[in-house]
């Protein structure tokens, strides 16, 4: 069978018990040791949307990080964190961003190098991707020997669920993901092509998931924390995703990148394909877990989505008692659908607005909301 996945319970966020999972999920795997070696440079790929506590569930949660750099180190190998947050960074909000996820404490704790993938770019050509052959990268992520990709298990109102292989697209550098935006726009596989493109430039050797606390409803920064109690690790993001998205309740071929990857003949079709460790999945399986707004679409026909999008497909919504106009809703729409004003806080164009959800993502006081169309909401009844 050539996908395997690991599943080991984790409680808490107590350092000793997620390290004591992480390694034990680790195990059946083969260990670090065969994915690593001494002279590797070992480039760790968080989850760092936005500057949120670790208790918001948005971010990696630094146990998570902590754990998993002590196990490079201890092989030798030389460990490098980072991402690329929604928007991008510059070197002072990437500082209060690594401050308010827990991630400078334990930068500091462990010695570990630190990078900003706004930095620095470059363009890479891949023979293996299927429609965007060349991109243009953070450096940091071609200079990597190995990468090992830390994401958390995320309900996203794109693309219904974000996990290992939505991880990637923070290889993508903030200020060109506008342009990713705007051009995958008319079509969610083109997004989730371009997902599964970054995933085949640059493979992570391992996936460790954070689902000790997930996060349900809408995600990826506004949804709620929702306790999972779960570590998942794999040599292979496609099939950890199928077993991640099966836990949380969907059905796996309802997610785009999950749907995809099976019909590029790189991801699972069914459970039995993949050889599982540690926890049986069927007792794991979360009726309740709340998806997005969002995804009560993902089983209508992709050409009926993309051309009534404008009537069917969610809006972003401003709620003006929490907004605190500070204008990042505005700097990050990529088809300038919003405008701004001090005094009047954002109005979003309708008629314009892409629905990419990126300004719910950024919104740091989550005064964004999505609603769904009266339209959908009277073919429910
Ligand atoms: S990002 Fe949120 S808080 Fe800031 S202006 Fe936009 S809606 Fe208001
Ligand atoms: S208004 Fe929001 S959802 Fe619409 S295009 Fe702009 S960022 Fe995307």
């Amino acid at each position: 069978m050539p996908y395997e996945v690991s599943i080991h319970r984790c409680d808490s966020y107590d350092d000793l018990k997620v390290s004591q999972a992480v390694e034990a999920s680790l195990v059946p795997l083969g260990g670090l040791e065969s994915v690593i070696k001494a002279t590797d440079r070992v480039l760790i790929k968080l989850n760092l949307l936005s500057a949120k506590p670790p208790e918001a569930a948005v971010t990696t949660h630094p146990a998570i990080v902590r754990a998993t750099i002590k196990l490079v180190q201890e092989l030798g190998a030389t460990p490098v964190v980072g991402d690329s947050p929604g928007g991008g960074s510059t070197r002072a909000s990437y500082k209060k961003l690594l401050e308010k996820t827990g991630i400078r404490q334990v930068v500091e704790d462990t010695g570990c190098e630190l990078v900003r993938f706004d930095e620095a770019t470059l363009e890479v050509a891949s023979d293996k991707a299927k429609t965007f052959k060349k991109l243009t990268l953070a450096k940091a992520v071609t200079e990597a020997d190995v990468i090992i990709g830390l994401p958390k298990l995320k309900t996203h109102s794109l693309t219904y669920y974000t996990g290992a292989v939505k991880l990637l697209y923070g290889y993508i550098p903030g200020m060109f993901k506008t342009e990713f935006h705007l051009h995958t726009a008319r079509d969610i596989n083109l997004f989730a092509d371009l997902l599964l493109d970054l995933h085949e430039t640059c493979p992570p050797a391992l996936t460790i998931m954070d689902a000790i606390v997930g996060m349900e409803g809408d995600g990826p920064s506004n949804g709620n924390p929702r306790k999972i109690g779960l570590v998942l690790a794999s040599k292979s993001c496609t099939a950890l995703d199928y077993v991640a998205v099966t836990i949380a309740g969907f059905d796996p071929m309802s997610v785009p990148t999950v749907k995809l990857a099976h019909e590029r003949g790189v991801g699972p079709a069914r459970l039995e394909d993949i050889q599982l460790f540690g926890e049986v999945v069927e007792p794991l399986i979360m009726g309740d877990f709340e998806k997005t707004s969002t995804t009560s679409l993902s089983r209508a026909p992709p050409f009926l989505v993309n051309s009534l999008k404008r009537f069917i497909a969610a809006k972003p919504v401003v709620n003006a008692s929490k907004c605190i106009r500070c204008g990042e809703c505005f700097k990050d729409c990529p088809p300038k659908a919003i405008t701004f004003a001090k005094a009047a806080g954002p109005t979003i164009d309708y008629g314009k607005c892409i629905r990419c959800y990126c300004c719910q993502e950024l919104c740091p006081e989550g005064a964004i909301t999505v609603s769904t169309p009266v339209v959908r909401r009277l073919l429910k009844r």
